[in-house]
């Protein structure tokens, strides 16, 4: 069986800035009011005989909204982002939150950033694609803690209404 939580109703929301390096209209710094629509298949189960909990999706699912909302995303594995004093190959991702201030570069333009303004996040890009899948996965590691009659978690992640993408997590 399938449940699904609604984005907007549900107020799995963030508003966040981002950037596409490299692209000709996103490369540069610009915002979206987003919304995370979750689809989850498993079978029921438990004393309510629930496929899962809606209190405990939306709560973690929420969680993770919570710590991207009014903020800068930064896809630290972008391969046109140049930090100064952060090696990527060698350096932990937290060491960058950990820094009272971020300077990187792309494409040659300077940036100086108070890393409080910055979520910096272990992916290529902050694409709805590559969102996506960093939420799915989060997700779906956060409910196997407690539940292990899940078959698939799927998040969409819209960029503002009409435009999404959707990741499916086989568990
Ligand atoms: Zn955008």
């Amino acid at each position: 069986m399938k449940i699904l939580v609604s984005g907007i109703p549900s107020n799995l929301r963030f508003s966040s800035a981002h950037v596409i390096p490299g692209h000709e209209s996103c490369g540069f710094i610009h915002g979206h009011s987003y919304f995370v629509d979750v689809e989850i298949e498993g079978e029921r189960a438990g004393e309510f005989e629930f496929v899962v909990d809606f209190k405990d999706v939306k709560g973690y699912a929420k969680a993770i909204c919570d710590e991207l909302d009014h903020r800068l995303l930064i896809p630290v594995y972008n391969n046109l982002i140049d930090f100064k004093d952060f090696d990527k190959d060698k350096d932990s991702i937290f060491n960058l939150k950990d820094k009272k201030s971020v300077y990187f570069k792309i494409d040659g333009k300077g940036y100086s950033l108070p890393s409080v303004d910055c979520v910096f996040l272990p992916l290529p890009y902050t694409s709805a694609e590559e969102l996506s899948k960093f939420f799915a996965e989060t997700l779906a590691k956060k409910l196997s803690e407690t539940y292990d009659n899940l078959q698939s978690v799927s998040v969409c992640v819209n960029e503002g209404i009409g435009q999404g993408a959707t990741y499916r997590k086989e568990l």
